[in-house]
């Protein structure tokens, strides 16, 4: 069996593109580890367009749902298995999972988006998961009543800080530039909190303690001095690194290790292969950006296998 199209990633992309292809009668295989994405760890959602507001396990509950009742004949969903290389044979590709499975396809969508960036300061692999952790919703109950900090300058940071500000007794923004990469609704929301501080500009040395987190060792970039910061917790929401590993010699992709696409198609520069979503070079990572670009790609890729 060749399939017309591969969809590899069940967040919001892969799920609106997995409907899309469902619909137009593409005999589809649908791959994913997991559905739902990066925002399943929100607790709230507030722009998911035509909901005011949504839990990030409610957002992964519906697209699943939307994507299993187009499943049938032409939609075949394979949940829990992560692809981990594609190989092109003449006209088509070859995709294997770590199931040990393997499938064949006319072409490809890529939609496997990002993971959290990992904090480089000394002490921070010692004490991961010892009170260094990347995950407010999941990790911080067990900072009620604590002194934490919260690294970085992005929506996911001020959004961890709101979480966290329901139990903690205080929570320190530490971010490295001067300027926040945060909505500044949001921003000024957070920063209304009496138990809320903002430390700026400043480089981050060393994550304190023995056996769990202690402290925080900081450099204020302007005044060349050094500062310990007492926390015994640290929520670190410093960036996303792209899922892209599996298709770095397929694909052509940026520093960063992002796909480059062309934005009017979502084609990547391996003919039969399109990407959408946070895994791309495109500009600006949102659960209503990835769903758009996604379905772009679909239009694209059913135009191309109806027209070549
Ligand atoms: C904490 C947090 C809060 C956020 N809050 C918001 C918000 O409020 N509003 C908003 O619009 N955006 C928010 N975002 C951004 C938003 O989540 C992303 O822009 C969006 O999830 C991108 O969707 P995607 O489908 O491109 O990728 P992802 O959501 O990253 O989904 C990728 C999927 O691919 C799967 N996958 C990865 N590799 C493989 C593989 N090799 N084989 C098979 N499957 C694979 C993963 O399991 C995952 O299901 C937030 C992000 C974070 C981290």
């Amino acid at each position: 069996m060749i399939y017309d199209l591969i969809i590899i990633g069940g967040g919001p992309a892969g799920s609106a593109a997995a409907v899309y292809a469902a619909r137009k009668c593409l005999n589809t295989l649908f791959i994913t580890t997991e559905f739902g994405g990066q925002s399943v760890v929100s607790e709230k959602i507030h722009n998911w367009i035509g909901t005011t507001e949504i839990a990030g396990a409610k957002l992964a509950d519906d697209l699943k749902n939307h994507v299993l009742a187009n499943a049938g004949e032409k939609l075949i969903i394979k949940e829990g298995q992560k692809v981990v290389s594609i190989i092109k044979e003449g006209e088509n590709f070859k995709i294997k999972t770590d199931a040990n499975e393997e499938f064949e396809t006319k072409t490809i969508l890529i939609t496997t988006g990002s993971k959290r960036r990992k904090l480089e300061a000394k002490g921070a692999d010692k004490l991961e998961h010892k009170g260094l952790t990347y995950c407010a919703t999941c990790d911080g109950p067990m900072f009620s009543g604590a002194d934490v900090a919260v690294i970085g300058g992005g929506n996911a940071a001020f959004e961890s800080a709101a979480q966290l500000l329901a139990y903690c007794n205080s929570v320190t923004l530490i971010n490295r530039s001067e300027s926040f990469r945060a909505d500044e609704i949001t921003v000024e929301k957070v920063s209304l909190n009496p138990k809320f501080k903002i430390v700026k500009n400043v480089d981050i040395l060393e994550v304190l303690g023995e056996k769990f987190v202690e402290g925080i060792k900081i450099k204020n970039l302007a005044t060349n001095t050094e500062e310990d910061l007492k926390v015994t917790g640290i929520f670190a929401e410093i960036g996303q690194i792209p899922n892209t590993d599996f298709v770095k010699d397929l694909v052509s992709l940026d520093k960063i290790g992002k796909i480059k696409i062309d934005p009017w198609t979502g084609k990547t520069e391996t003919p039969g292969v399109w990407a959408a979503g946070d895994c791309t070079n495109i500009l600006y990572h949102q659960n209503n950006i990835a769903v758009g670009d996604a379905v772009r790609a679909l239009e694209d890729i059913y135009l191309t296998i109806h027209t070549k």
